[in-house]
C-alpha cells in the first residue's frame, strides 16, 4: 500500500521533495484501513504535517478509502515521555550535554532535541529566539545614514516573507547598527506574530553547529532544524567566505525557507558584489531581495543615539559634553557608545562631574589615533549655540545685523577648520555664493584687529571648536 502511495507523491512533488521527505520513510504496519509510519524525527513529522498534508491525505483517501487514516511513528526516547519539545540554541558556546538516559540524542552543537514518545496532534516547537531585548526599533534611532534600511526592516517586519525584500540584506560596516537593526526586526516579528519561529544566529554559530553535525552524523537533523524556521535572521554572513561546505548547507536552507515563503534576513560588512571568496549561486540568491546599507551617522543622528542611550541608562551629561563626544566619534557607533561609558566610568570612579574639560581628556585618549575633522555643521552649532541663537536663523537669508556677525564668523571658523571649499559652505550658510563667504572672511579678520569685543568672541568660540 505504501508503495502505491510513494508512486503517487512521486509524481506529484519534484524528485528532490521527494528524496528528502519520503525516501526516508518506513511503513511499519497496516491494521484494517490504518497505516502506520516511521519518520526519522519530529521535525520530519511536523515537517510532512505542515507541507504535504494535502497531497498525503488524498493519497490515503484513494489508497485506503474515505475511512483511511495515518498514523506516525517517530523515532523516539522512551524517557522523556509526554514532555513538549524544547530546542534551545544558547547565544553562548556552551556544548549541550549529553544525556546519558536518552537512546536517541540529538546532538546539533548546543542544541538538544528530545523526540517524545508519543505525538498526540500537531505541537509546536518552541525555538528560543536568541534576540537581544535591548536591540528594538524604539531604541534605534532614525537616521539618513539608516532610513532605507530601517524602513526595508520596518517593511518586511511587519510582513514577513510577504513583501519583495527576501531575503533582506543589511550591510555595513563595523559598529554601524547591522545586528541591532535585524535584532529588532525579529522583535517586531515575535511581537506581532508569537506563534512564528524566529531565530536569530550568527555566521559562525552557524557553521560550527555544522561541523558538529557532520562530525557526529547529524546533517539532517541540522538541515531540519533550520528549514523549519519561519523567521531566519543570519548575521555576518561575510563570515562564510571560503567555506564552502558551510555554504552549500546554507544554500540548501535558504532554498528551501524561501521557497516556502519564509523570511530570511542576513546582515554583512560588504555588498553582495564586493564579498570574496562566497559562491556565485548563493551571492546571485542575496540579490534576489533588497540589500540596504547602513552608513556612518550624521552628527545631529549621533547625538540622538548618545541622548537617548543616556535616557535609557538614566544618566545626565552636560549637552556640550554629549556634542563633544559626539562630534569626535565620527565612524563607529559601538565606539562612541563605548566612549560614553568609559566616560561616566572615570566620573564615578574619581567622585567627579562630567565637565568638557574631563570629557575632553578622556576622549582625545580615546579617539587618539583617529583622524577628525570639524564639519561646518558643528561649527555652526557651536557658534549659534555661543550667540544663542538658533541655527535655522543662520542658514536663512535675514540681513539682521546680529545673524549676518554669526553667519559670517561661522564662515570663517568653517573656511579656517574644513576642507571645503568656499562654495559649499556658502551653501551651508543660507546659499550664499563664493564671493560673499570670501568677503566674509575678510570682515571677520579686518574686526579682530580693531575690535576688542569681536576679538572675544573669536577666541571664546576658537577655544570651544579646538580640540586637547
Ligand atoms: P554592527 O552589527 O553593525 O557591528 P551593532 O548593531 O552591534 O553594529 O551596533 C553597535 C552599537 O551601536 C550597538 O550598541 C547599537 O545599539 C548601537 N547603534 C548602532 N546604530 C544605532 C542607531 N541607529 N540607534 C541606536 N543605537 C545604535
Ligand atoms: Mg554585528
Amino acid at each position: 500500500v505504501w508503495d502505491n502511495c510513494l508512486q503517487i507523491i512521486q509524481d506529484n512533488i519534484s524528485g528532490h521533495s521527494f528524496k528528502t521527505w519520503f525516501a526516508p520513510i518506513k511503513p511499519l504496519k497496516l491494521a484494517g484501513n490504518v497505516l502506520t509510519i516511521q519518520v526519522p524525527s519530529n521535525f520530519f513529522y511536523e515537517w510532512l504535517e505542515e507541507h504535504y498534508i494535502d497531497l498525503i491525505k488524498k493519497v490515503i483517501k484513494k489508497e485506503l478509502g474515505k475511512d483511511g487514516r495515518l498514523e506516525y511513528s517517530i523515532i523516539m526516547d522512551k524517557n522523556s515521555e509526554d514532555k513538549p519539545y524544547t530546542v534551545n540554541i544558547p547565544t553562548n558556546n556552551q556544548k549541550a550535554v549529553k544525556n546519558p538516559d536518552m537512546s536517541m540524542p540529538v546532538d546539533m552543537g548546543s542544541a538538544t532535541i528530545k523526540n517524545p514518545f508519543v505525538i498526540p496532534g500537531l505541537r509546536k516547537i518552541n525555538v528560543e529566539s536568541n534576540l537581544n531585548p535591548n536591540y528594538s526599533f524604539d531604541s534605534f534611532v532614525e537616521g539618513d545614514c539608516n532610513r532605507l534600511a530601517r524602513s526595508a526592516g520596518f517593511a518586511v517586519a511587519n510582513k514577513p516573507g510577504g513583501t519583495a525584500f527576501n531575503p533582506l540584506l543589511v550591510y555595513g560596516g563595523s559598529g554601524l547598527g547591522k545586528t541591532h537593526l535585524v535584532n529588532a526586526i525579529g522583535l517586531e516579528i515575535k511581537n506581532q506574530n508569537p506563534e512564528l519561529t524566529v531565530l536569530y544566529v550568527t555566521s559562525d554559530r552557524f557553521a560550527s553547529q555544522f561541523v558538529d553535525a557532520v562530525k557526529s552524523n547529524t546533517i539532517n537533523d541540522f538541515s531540519h532544524f533550520y528549514q523549519m524556521i519561519d523567521v531566519l535572521i543570519m548575521d555576518d554572513v561575510q563570515f562564510f567566505a571560503g567555506k564552502e561546505k558551510t555554504q552549500d548547507v546554507f544554500f540548501h536552507i535558504f532554498n528551501h525557507l524561501h521557497q516556502t515563503g519564509k523570511q530570511v534576513i542576513m546582515t554583512s560588512d560588504k555588498p553582495p558584489v564586493e564579498m570574496q571568496g562566497m559562491e556565485q549561486r548563493l551571492l546571485s540568491r542575496f540579490k534576489w531581495g533588497l540589500s540596504a546599507d547602513l552608513q556612518a551617522p550624521g552628527l545631529d543622528t549621533r547625538i540622538s543615539i548618545l541622548k537617548k542611550k543616556m535616557y535609557a541608562d538614566g544618566i545626565e551629561l552636560p549637552s556640550e559634553v554629549v556634542e563633544y563626544l559626539a562630534y569626535s566619534i565620527t565612524t563607529n557607533v559601538r565606539e562612541l557608545e563605548g566612549a560614553l561609558i568609559s566616560l561616566i566610568a572615570q566620573s564615578s570612579l574619581n567622585k567627579k562631574a562630567i565637565t568638557l574639560d574631563l570629557a575632553k581628556q578622556m576622549i582625545d585618549k580615546f579617539v587618539k589615533n583617529t583622524a577628525r575633522e570639524v564639519s561646518i555643521d558643528y561649527i555652526q552649532k557651536v557658534v549659534c549655540d555661543y550667540f544663542d541663537m538658533p541655527i535655522e536663523l543662520l542658514k536663512s537669508k535675514t540681513r539682521k545685523r546680529e545673524v549676518v556677525q554669526a553667519r559670517q564668523i561661522a564662515m570663517f571658523f568653517s573656511k579656517k577648520m574644513t576642507k571645503s571649499s568656499l562654495a559649499t559652505i556658502g551653501m551651508h550658510c543660507g546659499g550664499k555664493d563664493h564671493a560673499t563667504v570670501l568677503h566674509a572672511c575678510r570682515t571677520v579678520n579686518n574686526l579682530s584687529e580693531t575690535d576688542k569685543q569681536f576679538r572675544k568672541y573669536l577666541e571664546d568660540l576658537d577655544k570651544k571648536l579646538t580640540l586637547a
